[in-house]
């Protein structure tokens, strides 16, 4: 609070001493250029650079409404661990998602959009309609902004397992797409029932000599369609009931103790690599307490809009949306928000 005071006197002494035509420089260097590097004021950020992000960049711009846009931790955002997307609406031949994310900030680009690789680690968001929120980058510097949109997605949940967390980079991985190369030839498993791992296993499978598959339900949530794929595919080995005891191996992984949850058996497997699908958080840890979140942290948003509880906040893609979280659908959201951002600086 005293820090801000204090930035705001200086700035004042600086127009002052602006305005009699004095050095300031001479007066103030150091402390002056810090405050003006560190402060900016825009009329739309947005954060987070997956399908909602960049959609919402597009849409922002071309409205001039002057969009920065911070790409986070994971520069284009789920989709640059994807190989083939197939279900975007415009490629018929589908398009691998690391290009998919590149075409969309070129996109965003063109209509003047700034992308800074970058991080948005706290905010302070006004709760009065027209006022400046504020939001800080990992290095400090403030941006105050009239109308915020948050597309921060969400991040890949592991069990927690200790011997999980040890060999994480070591063989145990949240992305097969990701990593599934480095398996070629070798014996691994995945965990998870839904869709992502039924899809995450046939991907290996194409790569691997064996999938074992652990589902911990006696049934998969994944579409009927996905399940059918999982069951035609004669090198993976589904395995209900079943769960992780221990990942076996010290610096790498090499070996698997499963857990049958009906009848206590313990069973050990050899493998090299272990893939982790069961869901995701989302992103929204900063906007805790200012925000309302669900019970799981998603973002609420208000009836057929993206706004949140606050005026000027609004939020896309799969921060707020644990049913659909298609490319598609954060992109649809991204363009709500947007527009919704359009109205909203219009209003005040
Ligand atoms: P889901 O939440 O749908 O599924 C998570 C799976 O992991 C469930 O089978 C769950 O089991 C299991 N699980 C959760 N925690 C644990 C644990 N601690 N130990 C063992 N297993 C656990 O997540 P997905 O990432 O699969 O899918 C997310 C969304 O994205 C869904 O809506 C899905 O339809 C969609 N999707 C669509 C695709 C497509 O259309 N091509 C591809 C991928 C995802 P349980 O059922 O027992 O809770």
């Amino acid at each position: 609070m005293r820090k801000q005071t204090s930035k705001k006197k200086s700035l004042i002494r600086l127009l002052i001493n602006l305005i009699k035509n004095e050095d300031t420089t001479k007066l103030y260097p150091l402390h002056l250029s810090k405050i003006l590097k560190s402060m900016e004021t825009l009329k739309t950020l947005i954060i987070g650079s997956g399908p909602a992000g960049y959609t919402a960049a597009i849409y922002a711009a071309r409205a001039d409404l002057k969009p920065v846009l911070y790409t986070g931790m994971e520069p284009g955002g789920q989709l640059t661990t994807t190989t083939e997307v197939d279900n975007f609406p415009g490629y018929p031949q589908g398009i691998d998602g690391p290009t998919m994310m590149v075409q969309l900030q070129e996109q965003a680009e063109r209509f003047g959009t700034e992308v800074r690789v970058g991080f948005i680690n706290k905010v302070t968001f006004a709760t009065q309609k027209g006022e400046m929120h504020k939001a800080f980058t990992e290095d400090g510097t403030e941006i105050q902004a009239q109308s915020i949109i948050i597309s921060t997605g969400a991040t890949a949940k592991y069990l927690g397992l200790p011997s999980e967390q040890r060999l994480r980079g070591g063989g145990v991985s949240a992305c097969a797409v990701c990593d599934g190369f480095f398996y070629k030839g070798q014996e691994v498993a995945i965990v998870g029932g839904g869709d992502t791992a039924a899809e995450e296993a046939t991907y290996l499978a194409k790569i691997c000599s064996k999938v074992t598959m652990l589902v911990r339900k006696d049934e998969m949530r994944a579409s009927k369609a996905m399940q059918h794929r999982v069951t035609n595919t004669p090198n993976i080995d589904l395995r209900y009931n079943t769960e992780i005891d221990e990942v076996l191996g010290e610096q790498v992984v090499e070996g698997l103790r499963m857990k049958n949850n009906k009848t206590g058996t313990l069973e050990e497997i050899p493998i090299t690599g272990l893939f982790i699908a069961i869901g995701h958080k989302p992103n929204t840890e900063i906007f805790k307490g200012q925000l309302d979140m669900d019970d799981a942290g998603y973002l609420i948003t208000k009836g057929k809009t993206t706004e949140t509880n606050l005026p000027g906040v609004f939020a896309s893609g799969d921060v707020q949306d644990k049913e659909y979280r298609q490319a598609v659908t954060a992109a649809g959201t991204g363009c709500m928000a947007a527009l919704d951002s359009e109205r909203y600086l219009q209003s005040i």
